[in-house]
């Protein structure tokens, strides 16, 4: 069909990676496998956002997916200097859509606006325009519930959440313990909490929420956000569970010279013998972990591929608004001396960012240790690599806690009494452990048999294309009906 026959629609991402990540995937799958064409608008700063950059202009896109970056704002001018990682996002967020009621008027008739979670404030603008809103939410479906329950909890407790004499009951979900909570939930009076609340509070507002899950790996989770009589109160949107949705770093498109050579390093190591060290778009580690980490490593004497940063003790997310930047493209000026020489023959180090999916699709990838980042976890899981969970910051430690005991495919660290670090001899026994150790072995079947319970999901026919097919339908139609009435009139 002529390109603007198409059904038009658009999606509206907030400019972290994890979020850009999988609402990009969406996007391409509403132009590739369902006929329409997307404008995909994204926040953007002023600041240099190189990772950003190259997904948004990888060559690869699909024709009738056009990128519109709405104008960038000066992150300096609306940021106080001690906010918060949340804080920072949503104050940008906010500045940003002031101009999305213009944007949305020069697009064409739209069928439908998909926003990010933290893009809330779109909802009254879409609602004015008529344009019907739905909510990407991009993280777990156990997470969605939590957060759907949250305005709840903080109608009923009275003091701090970290408080409670117990963990946290969910409905329909398993229960959350307390040191596993979202970051933002453990200081109430903290501005980050209000921003979460704020964009939880407005979700019942979308007309359906679409989650990078899939039925098969958080059944309980999705029964309970459809059927459980609480979120029926909430009263939660409908729940459309239509991943896994994964990056496929634009099958050899647009790889970096240092993906090429990553990727040829482990064309010439042992099938799933490599633990690949990577901590999503905005992870760091203190200096002092930083440390542990490489003697760890080390120490474990097993292959590894480590996307390195530099260390910093001011946040466990430092690098979240520059990933990619030059000032990390040096590792021999910050990690420990010595250790890039002495483990020159079993280990690989890129500095800042590499293509991750790309990585993990190798067959000597045995084993990821991940911050847990949603899409991360769905990554693994999908090319059936067993995880060591090394939870950061926001939700990763519940996503750490289910992978390690709902699901079974990941095995998380121990830090002893009175440390603030997970020990070198900790992590060379997790690597050694998942790697090449029995729980290892045990892990990689399970997370095999997900990666297989998927080909049929993925496949001709397969439920994949039929969970998202149906809202589809139902957008396509909209113009369909008002061509109707304007024919009766
Ligand atoms: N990623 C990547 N290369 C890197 C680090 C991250 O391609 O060096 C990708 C990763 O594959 C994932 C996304 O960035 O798709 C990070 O999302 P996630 O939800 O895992 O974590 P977040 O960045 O939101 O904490």
């Amino acid at each position: 069909a002529d390109r603007d026959d198409k059904p038009h629609v658009a999606v509206l991402a907030n400019s972290g990676l994890g979020h850009v990540v999988p609402l990009l995937e969406f996007s391409k799958r509403l132009v590739v496998g369902h006929g329409f064409r997307v404008t995909f608008l994204v926040v953007t700063t002023v600041d240099p956002n190189p990772a950003q950059d190259q997904l948004l202009n990888a060559p690869g896109l699909p024709h009738d997916l056009h990128v519109l970056g709405l104008p960038a704002v000066d992150a300096a001018s609306v940021v106080a200097e001690d906010s918060r990682l949340l804080t920072c996002l949503c104050l940008i967020v906010e500045e940003s859509l002031k101009s999305l009621k213009a944007t949305l008027i020069e697009l064409s008739y739209l069928r439908a606006l998909v926003v990010d979670l933290f893009c809330t404030q779109a909802f009254d603008v879409a609602s004015e325009l008529s344009i019907p809103t739905y909510s990407f939410v991009t993280t777990s479906a156990m997470m969605l519930a939590f957060l759907l329950y949250l305005p709840t909890l903080d109608r009923e407790v009275t003091g701090e959440l970290v408080d409670l004499p117990g963990p946290v009951q969910v409905p329909g979900c398993p229960p959350v313990q307390l040191e596993d909570l979202v970051d933002q939930l453990k200081d109430r009076r903290n501005e980050e909490y209000r921003w979460l609340l704020y964009h939880v509070s407005r979700l019942p507002m979308a007309a359906g929420i679409f989650l990078n899950t899939w039925d098969g790996l958080e059944p309980d989770a999705l029964r309970a956000l459809r059927e459980d009589s609480f979120y029926r109160q909430v009263p939660a949107p409908p729940v459309h569970a239509i991943g896994p949705l994964v990056h496929e770093d634009g099958n050899g498109e647009g790889l970096r010279s240092t993906d090429v050579e990553c990727l040829a390093w482990l064309d010439g190591q042992p099938e799933e013998s490599v633990v690949l060290v990577s901590l999503g778009s905005g992870g760091t580690l203190t200096t002092e972990q930083q440390v542990e980490m490489a003697w760890g490593l080390e120490l474990s004497q097993q292959r590894f591929l480590w996307i390195v940063r530099k260390p910093t003790d001011a946040s466990a997310s430092a690098a979240f608004f520059s990933v990619g930047s030059d000032e990390e493209d040096d590792p021999t000026k910050y990690l420990p001396q010595g250790f890039l020489e002495k483990t020159r023959e079993v280990g690989m180090v890129v500095p800042s960012w590499a293509a991750q999916v790309a990585i993990l699709s190798h067959p000597s990838v045995g084993a990821f240790l991940s911050h847990c980042g949603w899409n991360s976890s769905v990554e693994s899981l999908t090319k059936g690599v067993p995880m060591i969970a090394w939870p950061l910051y926001a939700e990763q430690r519940m996503n750490a806690a289910m992978l390690a005991e709902d699901v079974g495919v990941a095995m998380r660290p121990s830090v002893e009494e009175g440390r603030k670090v997970a020990g070198r001899e900790e992590i060379e026994r997790v690597v050694r452990a998942v790697v090449s150790g029995e729980e290892g072995k045990r892990m990689r079947r399970r997370a095999r048999e997900i990666r297989e319970s998927l080909i049929e999901r993925l496949g001709p026919g397969g439920s994949f294309h039929a969970s998202l097919a149906a809202v589809c339908e139902d957008w396509k139609t909209t113009k369909g009906r008002e061509c109707e009435e304007e024919l009766c009139a």
